[in-house]
């Protein structure tokens, strides 16, 4: 795959947004995958996250690490955001016509950019309405570090979206510095605990104490916790132990494609 350290000089960053906003416009080369999330208690489905993938004409398969960034410096992320919101619902709609729809709900990435534009929530309601999708039916995740960027603001447009009836998670939490008394104001009902504290916390003892400090405060505040980057079943365990509520990770399904995600997930056998 295309990896971030394969695009650093400006003529290939250049050449690449110009493919991407290509692909933006045809929709070629543009696809979701979707990951399945359980709950801990029973590692029954729960839910799923959809991730961006871009399969390049020449270059094959590029990294959302690389893409996602290129979108926001060339000014393109509000369009792929769209463009994402558009398919998950379309795809949430499929699923339900087909007579298997997801259990819980779908979470949409969004980026900082999609935070800032006056317009946010009219946009994104817009995409459910396009397919009849309900806002219970979508999570929208936000990082904590675009949350953190303009607290006021992000206290302001996430009261709105919690309003229309869109829940909202805290992605990557525990990396991006949040102070406690914000996120007590932030109408959140979520926190995905990053994956850099999941990998090593059966070996770090400091992983593992700040796990289980997040976990810890997420109930009281009746926060939901999700763990990301769950690999190892010696993990799931330690989670489920410490009180986290659900878990995304290799050790359950990769990413895959709207096809096998649903053969795998959805349809029987399933759950
Ligand atoms: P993220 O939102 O934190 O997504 C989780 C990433 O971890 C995904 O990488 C996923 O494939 C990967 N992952 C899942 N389970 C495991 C595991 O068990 N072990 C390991 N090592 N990795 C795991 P991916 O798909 O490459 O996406 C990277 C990042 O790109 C995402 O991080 C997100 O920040 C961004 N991204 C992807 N799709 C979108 C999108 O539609 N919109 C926006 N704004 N950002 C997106
Ligand atoms: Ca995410
Ligand atoms: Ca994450």
């Amino acid at each position: 795959m295309y990896q971030p350290e394969m695009s650093t000089g400006l003529g290939e960053r250049v050449a690449l947004s110009r493919d991407l906003r290509a692909a933006l416009i045809d929709g070629g080369g543009l696809s979701l995958h979707y990951q399945p999330q359980v709950a801990l208690n029973n590692e029954r489905l729960s839910g799923a996250e959809c991730l961006m993938r871009w399969q390049h004409p020449t270059l094959g398969p590029i990294s959302p690490a690389v893409f996602i960034p290129l979108a926001e410096e060339r000014g393109m992320m509000l369009e792929l955001g769209d463009w994402v919101l558009r398919e998950a619902c379309q795809q949430l709609a499929a699923w339900r016509q087909a007579g298997h729809p997801l259990p819980g709900r779908l979470a949409v990435n969004v980026s900082a950019h999609q935070l800032d534009v006056p317009d946010a929530l009219t946009r994104i309601m817009s995409a459910l309405a396009a397919s009849d999708v309900p806002p219970a039916d979508i999570e929208l995740e936000v990082t904590e570090s675009a949350l953190m960027r303009n607290v006021e603001h992000a206290v302001s447009v996430m009261s709105q979206f919690r309003e229309a009836g869109l829940m909202l998670s805290i992605d990557d939490f525990g990396t991006g510095y949040s102070s406690l008394s914000y996120l007590k104001r932030l109408p959140v009902e979520r926190l995905k605990i990053d994956m850099s504290f999941v990998r090593e916390m059966l070996t770090d003892r400091n992983d593992y104490a700040i796990v289980g400090s997040i976990v810890a405060m997420a109930s009281p505040l009746r926060l939901d916790t999700v763990a990301e980057g769950v690999e190892h079943a010696e993990q799931a365990e330690a989670l489920k132990n410490l009180g986290c509520v659900h878990a995304q990770g290799y050790l359950f399904g990769a990413p895959v494609d709207a096809a096998e995600f649903a053969g795998r997930w959805l349809t029987k056998g399933a759950g």
